[in-house]
């Protein structure tokens, strides 16, 4: 496969040429415009030329996943190219962290690291979704988190910089969240910053998920001829439609920011049979773990009355919840201050930015324990263009998404570089964190 051309420098993002385009940068730029510092400057321009060396093989892997997609829990081949490109660049990998067959750890220390040295985390997912493929862009999320973290690991030899770096190769975001087996096994115990950054249709810094939480609900009940002696039967599939219509009908006291979505998946094999199994899937979304807890209660009430109505019996079983977002403001407004400066990408304001919250992501896990970022950078698509379709699936390999893909990479790298090299910064960082991990 032939490399993509790279174009770092040029300003595909807006109208005005890049204050770090054309020549090698001036110093009068920073001056005159109180962009970047002396230090930023001399940081952009060695991890900006890293991520450009890096990018052609770190495509045509990228290519690789999205021709090769892996669902949840498969990711065998994303899992193998991404910890042997790491392993190549330095990284000592431990396979298969938290008893996860497709998760890696890879780390970086600097030869002067000790106990008192900081370490920055990226995190990577590369699972795909079924049926449609790559069509939540993972495949840019494990290449973009890895280009940044090489990146890094260089900028900080280059300018001596003591400290770590830790890459988690994460699986299945899309379904059980292996983040958050990697946090039940006490592996987020060493980066002081988490980073990630998904491709989307817009820039988003202070993203908002929601919490979310699956279920899946059983009910068995007993088989009988439905014509000769339907009285000895007791209808599973009868179960399952009075929880779905009951779930409906409680949609209307929902509180805002609550949504219940679910598909039935067994309802009998035959019309002649009444039912003795039926089943359904459920996932649960909701503002905060607080509200989303009185959700599932009330939804685990309507289990059980079906139970009453029908006189079969009841199994259900929920997934790990995934938590919302918790907004670093000092993290996330680094991320687009960088992001404006050197890209001149353009934001919608915080408050349009924190009002919008659909999606959710096992990230929000994450950023309870550890100050994180999961911002959102455009691919080449219009705002209309969700994810999970096949139109921003298609954009996903484009030469397009690819570039902003590095540049969120340097973005992000450059987020990092400031936490190791800054204490007010680093202070700032986890005071606000602080402030707000404080679960309900
Ligand atoms: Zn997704
Ligand atoms: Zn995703």
């Amino acid at each position: 496969m032939s490399s993509l051309p790279i174009r770092l420098d040029q300003a595909s993002e807006g109208s005005m040429a890049s204050p770090l385009s054309g020549p090698p940068l001036s110093p009068a730029h920073s001056e005159s415009s109180h962009l970047l510092t002396e230090w930023e400057d001399e940081w952009y321009q060695v991890l900006r030329t890293e991520i450009v060396r890096l990018a052609p093989e770190l495509t045509k892997i990228s290519h690789e996943i999205f021709d090769n997609p892996e669902i949840g829990g498969e990711e065998v081949l994303a899992c193998r190219l991404l910890s042997e490109f790491l392993e190549r660049h330095e990284f000592h990998i431990e396979p298969a962290p938290a008893n996860l067959p497709t998760a890696f750890l890879a780390t970086f220390e600097t030869e002067d690291y000790d106990e008192h040295s900081r370490v920055i985390g990226f995190f990577t997912e590369y699972d795909a979704l079924p049926e449609i493929g790559h069509a939540c862009g993972h495949n840019l999320i494990a290449v973009g988190s890895v280009a940044s973290a090489i990146a890094t690991k260089h900028a900080m030899v280059h300018f001596g910089l003591r400290g770590s770096i830790q890459v988690f190769g994460s699986p299945d975001e899309e379904n059980l969240g292996g983040k958050i087996e990697f946090i039940d096994a006490g592996l987020l115990k060493y980066p002081d910053v988490c980073l990630m950054a998904h491709p989307g249709n817009q820039d988003i810094a202070l993203m908002r998920t929601l919490a979310l939480q699956s279920v899946s609900v059983h009910y068995h009940g007993k088989a009988a001829h439905a014509a000769v002696m339907p009285w000895e039967g007791m209808n599973a599939l009868d179960a399952i439609v009075q929880t779905y219509q009951a779930i409906a009908m409680y949609r209307q006291e929902m509180p805002p920011g609550a949504m219940v979505h679910g598909i039935i998946t067994d309802g009998g094999r035959a019309c002649n049979v009444i039912p003795n199994h039926a089943s359904a899937s459920y996932i649960l979304r909701s503002d905060t773990k607080a509200t989303l807890g009185r959700l599932k209660s009330r939804v685990t009430d309507i289990f059980e009355g079906a139970v009453r109505a029908t006189g079969c019996q009841l199994r259900h079983s929920w997934d790990p919840m995934y938590m919302e977002m918790n907004l670093n403001r000092n993290l996330a407004g680094q991320y687009q201050y960088y992001m404006e400066k050197l890209y001149q990408v353009q934001f919608p304001t915080a408050l349009e930015q924190e009002s919008r919250a659909t999606a959710s992501t096992d990230m929000g896990n994450v950023s309870f324990v550890k100050p994180s970022i999961h911002t959102m950078y455009r691919v080449g698509v219009g705002t209309t263009c969700s994810l999970h379709t096949e139109g921003f699936r298609n954009a996903c390999k484009s030469n397009v998404a690819h570039e902003r893909t590095w540049k969120a990479g340097v973005v992000m790298a450059m987020v990092g570089l400031k936490v190791l090299a800054d204490d007010d910064f680093f202070d700032q960082v986890h005071k606000e964190f602080r402030t707000t991990n404080r679960q309900p």
